[in-house]
């Protein structure tokens, strides 16, 4: 089966869904009614346990750890590791998992401009529950193995083939030199997409360590110096892989793959690099595969003009760098990062929200540009490697929430009046509504570079212009006044009462 006839069979089997979606309510259904993404999570988790889970549960349980609320209310999880996959040149990715999940997944993946095709392997009752879908999975990976088109192919079980414990572990783990790459990503295991991306990025740079432990691996196709380098892990605006190689160039080092990767050959480029920086701070399997591999790692990125002194400061200390050289590497970006902040300046006050992973980063920015941030709410977990930004920001008196849910990001829109809410899609939705002006995290603020003298002023256009539609806003309120709420919401309940009566 190729990748097109795997996609135009989604298509095909509409009508067998209907099938699986019956296995799916069967699996997931509450006595109190609580189906869906984020519904009967504990009779999933139960239900894959006994199916054979358990391993993989435990680990996903240590290595992204819940609370204070089990899951922030996010997309399907399951995205992280489709868009990672992806965005592999030379890799098919393929779903196992319910239509209606296959076909979300695949319409957010081509908004968000995926550019290869999404491979479905369907299902339906009789196919999960006599084993036939791991067959089918096992037949369509031989079919799709085809070293002239791919270097790997990555198959992701969803919430019901895990919780049906289809054994994605018990495919080849190569056919015909086509690397096979099979993970369990359900939405009652895996809190965040975030998270997801780390489990398919940890996957593959565990395969390619195994690999180079074993012997000579191919030459990454563009190693660009010779220098020593820092491997760089968090998805980044481009620019700021360049800017990050240009602070390194003083030290004698170079910006090495960014991970997730592009291709197959940067990811033993990237665990043979001198140090590792985790940008983005939820990368936990992702690290755990470079501490195998003897690489040190550090947290927070360079952001503004102390999050950069402090970020090489950190790098130096890590690889013992002699302070003269940092010093001229301070020198060389330190004043244009403040001329940058001081000619870019915030005067607002902001509360900000979203789940990617960078948000403290982008809070330090908008701090350090003049902004009054009160509070940063992340969905990710708070692990070390964004203790010095939690710290920093909480020596400014900013309020720092970790996994925080909708609830939180919207008391603090109360709590804290502010200018301007960054957040995600319900939390601008709720900003709209109070005629508060707002921006989405995700395509308006971490979309653009963050890092040294690029990042410095890149904030302040769109977070003031943003800021200065205040008046518009209060003018629309002011025309729609009443529309949309009590009698005028569609909903007529008094008169209908009323009709009642009268009859
Ligand atoms: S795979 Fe994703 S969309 Fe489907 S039920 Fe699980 S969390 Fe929801």
């Amino acid at each position: 089966m190729t990748m097109s006839e795997t996609n135009s069979t989604i298509q095909k089997e509409q009508k067998p869904d209907s099938q699986s979606n019956i296995v799916a309510t069967d699996i997931t259904s509450s006595p109190k009614g609580e189906e869906g993404c984020h519904g009967g999570a504990a009779r999933m988790q139960e239900a894959a346990k006994a199916a054979g889970k358990s391993q993989v549960l435990e680990q996903y349980a240590k290595d992204y750890p819940a609370g204070p609320h089990d899951q922030p209310q996010s997309m399907c999880p399951a995205f992280g590791s489709l868009r990672v996959g992806l965005r592999m040149r030379r890799t098919a990715t393929v779903l196992s998992g319910s239509a209606c999940c296959v076909y979300g997944l695949t319409f957010t993946s081509h908004f968000y401009g995926a550019r290869r095709t999404v491979g479905y392997v369907p299902f339906d009752s009789e196919t999960l529950v006599t084993g036939k879908l791991f067959e089918d999975i096992r037949e369509a990976t031989y079919k799709l193995a085809d070293p002239e088109k791919y270097d790997a192919i990555v198959l992701i079980n969803l919430c019901v083939p895990t919780a049906s414990g289809v054994p994605l572990e018990l495919l080849p783990k190569e056919i015909n030199g086509v690397r096979i790459i099979g993970i369990d990503v359900p939405g009652f295991g895996v809190p965040t997409h975030a998270e997801a991306k780390d489990i398919l990025a940890g996957a593959m740079l565990k395969y390619a360590r195994t690999e180079a432990e074993a012997g000579p691996v191919a030459q990454p196709t563009a190693r660009a110096t010779s220098l020593p380098f820092i491997s760089l892990v968090g998805e980044i605006f481009p620019v700021d892989a360049i800017t990050l190689g240009r602070l390194l160039e003083p030290l004698g080092l170079a910006a090495g793959p960014v991970v997730p990767t592009r291709e197959w050959r940067e990811l033993y480029s990237a665990l043979d690099c001198a140090a590792v920086a985790m940008l983005h701070p939820f990368y936990t399997a992702t690290r755990r595969e470079f501490d195998a591999a003897g690489r040190p790692c550090f947290g927070s990125a360079p952001v503004g003009y102390e999050g950069t002194a402090a970020w090489l400061d950190s790098l130096s200390r890590l690889l013992g760098i002699s302070s003269n050289l940092v010093d001229q590497a301070k020198n060389a970006v330190l004043p244009a990062i403040k001329g940058a902040l001081k000619g870019s300046p915030i005067d607002a006050r902001i509360t900000l929200s979203g789940y990617e992973g960078s948000e403290l980063l982008v809070a330090r920015l908008l701090l350090e540009s003049g902004a009054d941030v009160r509070y940063v709410g992340t969905a990710c977990p708070r692990t070390e490697w964004s203790d010095p930004d939690r710290d920093w920001l909480e020596s400014k008196g900013v309020q720092v929430r970790y996994r925080a849910s909708l609830e939180d990001d919207l008391a603090a829109i109360d709590e804290f009046s502010p200018d301007l809410a960054i957040g995600t899609t319900p939390v601008v939705q709720k900003a709209k509504e109070l005629a508060l002006p707002s921006l989405y995290f995700t395509n308006l603020i971490s979309a653009r570079p963050l890092m040294g003298p690029a990042g410095a002023g890149s904030l302040a256009e769109v977070i003031n212009t943003a800021v200065r539609g205040r008046e518009r806003f209060a003018s629309m309120e002011a025309f729609f006044e009443g529309v949309g709420s009590g009698n005028s919401a569609g909903v007529w309940e008094p008169q209908t009462a009323r009709v009642k009566e009268v009859a």
